[in-house]
């Protein structure tokens, strides 16, 4: 399968406020896209929608090769029960600006508790793979160790291993490393560098403009609910040709 993402005419409102004016746009499996934009502009919502975690209100979009959420065309409904939506969801893994990883729980059973609960993954088997990921986000020595005991660097590191332990066909990051002390941000960035090296698909939120020149295959810049220009990095945040993207990279560099 090439496309990991398909959405087409995507439209998302609350109540009166019209959060995603139709988002078209493609994602081929292995792409790192970045998004970009200012705030309110629609990027969580539309990471979301792509997770689940809000329903489309028009428009289509496909995920892992199979149509998710509502559809509203015409006077046709297309809904889908908790439980499909449950296991379509399982194709995404989702990293949030802040970590909630679970404050009672090690970072080895943080990592663990998926797998186990819900994959039904043998314990010691899921103990492996934990203990396997959680050296790859440089924290096999905090394995023991309770989040309130992490920074909140080492704390998104571990939010990051517990999505990856669910072996999601696509990532999705919503600014990551927004609610980090500035010396955190780059052990976390550095965690997705290597991630996006070994091919993971994954779709970034982010300010990190020098992130984004560096690792992603294409940028993508939203504004008011709308894909306003994509592009290469080289393009988009070297030579962007709408205003609106000049103004938006001058004023966070
Ligand atoms: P961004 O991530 O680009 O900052 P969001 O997708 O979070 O933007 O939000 C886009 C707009 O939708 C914002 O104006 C926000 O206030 C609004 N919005 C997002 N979620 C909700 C919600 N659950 N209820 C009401 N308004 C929301
Ligand atoms: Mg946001």
């Amino acid at each position: 399968m090439m496309q990991i993402v398909k959405s087409v005419g995507v439209r998302k409102s609350f109540g009166a406020f019209e959060a995603l004016r139709g988002i078209d746009l493609e994602i081929d499996c292995g792409e790192v896209l970045c998004i970009v934009g200012p705030s309110g502009s629609g990027k969580s919502t539309f990471l979301r929608c792509i997770n689940q975690l809000e329903a489309i209100d028009a428009g289509a979009l496909w995920v892992n090769g199979e149509l998710v959420g509502y559809r509203r065309s015409g006077r046709k409904l297309f809904e889908l029960s908790e439980r499909e939506i449950a296991r379509q969801r399982l194709a995404t893994g989702m990293v949030f600006q802040r970590f909630n990883l679970f404050p009672h729980k090690t970072a080895l059973e943080n990592v663990i508790e998926g797998p186990v609960q819900v994959l039904r993954t043998e314990r010691r088997q899921a103990e492996a793979i934990a203990t396997e990921l959680l050296a790859r986000v440089g924290l096999a020595h905090k394995r023991g160790a309770y989040p309130i005991e992490l920074s909140g660097g080492q704390q998104q590191r571990v939010a990051i291993a517990r999505a990856l332990a669910m072996k999601p066909a696509l990532m999705l990051f919503d600014e990551p490393t927004s609610a980090l002390d500035p010396e955190l941000v780059g052990d976390v960035l550095s965690v997705m560098r290597d991630l996006a090296r070994t091919g993971m698909t994954m779709i970034v939120v982010t300010h990190e403009l020098g992130f984004a020149r560096e690792v992603a295959n294409r940028v993508l810049f939203m504004d008011h609910g709308l894909v306003v220009e994509a592009g290469s990095p080289e393009q988009v945040l070297g030579r962007p040709t709408q205003a609106r993207t000049r103004d938006f990279i001058s004023a966070v560099l």
